[in-house]
């Protein structure tokens, strides 16, 4: 017998019209380049996103062409997730802290077909406009100043718009937006998110054990929004009506306590960096801010530290630790306690809170190893293999990626975990030869291919090390040719034009050989051993 249930879509514009419909009166409060605070209302927030979806119309955009997004977290941003994919285009967020030619090989891989930037980002596009086929660049005034001609000027294009918008009959398995994520080796990948994909997820992370977000809230997204959608944040909370408040570029910890402090914030969301940075500050300035009590900050991108847990309970601060992936979009575990945890030895707490914890409901774990599948013993490692709705089925435009999947339909991670009998995930290790500093991918494999460019070189390993600001900083160990001499400084001034600054290695250390494994490729692991008391310079 089937079900008799309509066949309705789980589509976008169900969101947008229902937070336009019965939260029109609640805030979306933006910080403005000069430190300024924009403030309108949800009521405002669709009719302009709905403005923006007539204008890309006008401009020609069709069902499933891609715009770029290249902005920082704010109003006009916001209105660019939901103007974009109720037309059935393809929100495309770019990541600003790229190279520029890496992000001209994103934008160009995908084919954007217009680009929405903030004017305070067009001396970045001045690097990457002259590698890209872009046929529009619209310009978000955030700073009031007249747009430079040659663009087309985001608000004049919206004002003349009509408030109503009729989207499309959109399905629910097209393309609603795309993210790109950094490769081990080779070019970066993208991973097409779909209506439905975006709906469950953010239905699934509202829900009390997951991110629990509710129309009570008033909620910071730290983590930008061209980091997998920041989180789905700016979907779930508009889907719950939440208030938003956008920090614009200000990131630093005092701009956000203020900001915490002003708005009366209730949660947060960011890398364990930005958290680091917002403990020291209150450390420094004792009863300087007088935030919400019990603020909840989620943390995710690199591991919560177990003392940084503890200490943010000391402040009356909780941190929610959650993990995820580009590939996930992005929540795939969370780390709540069970009830009857609560009645545990306080360490015991801690040492679950600090685990990336549970799956949460439709998303599926398991690790894997040569003996197969590992027993859920809290002790066995293997790689963490995750399936589910809103888990990428492959990557945009790129057949040979396919070995991320295993022949069962999983997804391959590359994290090294331990799953224990309450089914608590944890990272042990990952697979993966990235460095992840302050929540942003570093090839080390690049990095290599770079040094190893360079005459006095013979060989380079990158590895990552543990860093107390950044969580982890790359090391570069290089093995010079014989009779070759070059300084470290010599060294980064060579890397220094080919790769993003915060790319360089932190430290390049020369060493005899490159300890290897029996088939000849450089046994990282020995090396990270090696290296992982290493002290950082001041
Ligand atoms: P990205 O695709 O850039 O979001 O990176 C996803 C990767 O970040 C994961 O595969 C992990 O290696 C790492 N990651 C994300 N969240 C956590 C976490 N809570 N703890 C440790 N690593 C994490």
């Amino acid at each position: 017998m089937q079900g008799q249930m309509m066949d309705y879509p789980l589509t976008l514009p169900h969101i947008l019209e229902r937070s336009e419909k019965l939260f029109s009166k609640v805030e979306v409060v933006s910080r403005m380049p000069d430190k300024s605070l924009h403030r309108y209302t949800y009521g405002d927030f669709a009719k302009r996103a709905k403005k923006l979806a007539n204008a890309l119309v006008r401009l020609g955009l069709r069902e499933g062409e891609r715009v770029g997004t290249l902005m920082w977290n704010h109003y006009a941003h916001l209105e660019a997730y939901f103007g974009i994919p109720i037309t059935g285009g393809v929100l495309h967020t770019l990541n600003l802290r790229l190279h520029p030619s890496d992000l001209a090989y994103i934008i160009n891989h995908a084919g954007d077909r217009f680009i929405i930037i903030d004017d305070v980002l067009l001396p970045l596009w001045e690097k990457v406009a002259p590698l890209v086929e872009v046929e529009k660049v619209i310009v978000v005034p955030l700073t009031g100043k007249p747009v430079p001609d040659g663009f087309i000027d985001y608000e004049q294009l919206i004002a003349p718009e009509p408030e109503d918008f009729t989207p499309p009959a959109i399905g629910e398995n097209q393309a609603l937006g795309m993210c790109y994520t950094s490769g081990t080796t080779g070019k970066p990948k993208g991973v097409v998110y779909s209506h439905r994909a975006i709906i469950l997820h953010s239905l699934v992370s509202a829900m009390p054990d997951a991110l629990n977000l509710s129309q009570n809230d008033i909620m910071v997204p730290v983590v930008p929004m061209f980091h997998v959608n920041a989180w789905g944040l700016p979907f779930t909370a508009t889907m719950t009506g939440t208030k938003q408040v956008f920090p614009g570029p200000h990131l630093d910890p005092v701009s956000l306590l203020d900001l915490y402090e002003q708005e009366k914030v209730t949660v947060s969301a960011g890398v364990p960096t930005i958290w680091l940075g917002i403990l020291e500050a209150l450390e420094k300035n004792p009863g300087r801010w007088k935030l919400t009590p019990g603020l909840r900050m989620v943390v995710g991108g690199s591991a919560a530290p177990e003392a940084l847990i503890r200490a943010f309970d000391r402040h009356n601060l909780r941190i929610l630790h959650a993990w995820g992936m580009t590939e996930t979009t992005p929540l795939g575990t969370a780390s709540y306690l069970k009830s009857y945890m609560l009645e545990w030895p306080e360490d015991e707490q801690y040492r679950y809170r600090a685990k990336q914890g549970l799956p949460v409901p439709l998303f599926e774990i398991r690790g894997w190893n040569e003996a197969g599948e590992i027993p859920w013993d809290g002790k066995t490692m293997g790689e963490l293999q995750v399936r589910g709705p809103w888990v990428a089925a492959s990557y945009y435009d790129l057949p040979e990626g396919r070995d991320k999947w295993t022949e069962d339909g999983w997804f391959k991670t590359g994290d090294v975990v331990t799953i224990d009998p309450e089914g608590y995930m944890e990272i042990v290790d990952r697979t993966k030869d990235l460095v992840k500093s302050g929540g942003e991918w570093i090839s080390s494999v690049q990095l290599e291919n770079a040094l190893m460019g360079h005459p006095a070189v013979k060989e380079a390993a990158v590895i990552a090390v543990p860093h107390p600001k950044w969580g982890e900083r790359p090391l570069a160990a290089v093995v010079l040719r014989e009779g070759a001499s070059v300084t470290p400084e010599e060294l980064k001034e060579y890397l220094a034009p080919k790769f993003a600054k915060w790319w360089i290695p932190e430290a390049i250390v020369f060493v005899e050989a490159i300890p290897r494994t029996s088939a000849g490729k450089f046994l990282k692991a020995k090396l990270r051993e090696q290296f992982k008391d290493w002290k950082w310079e001041a």
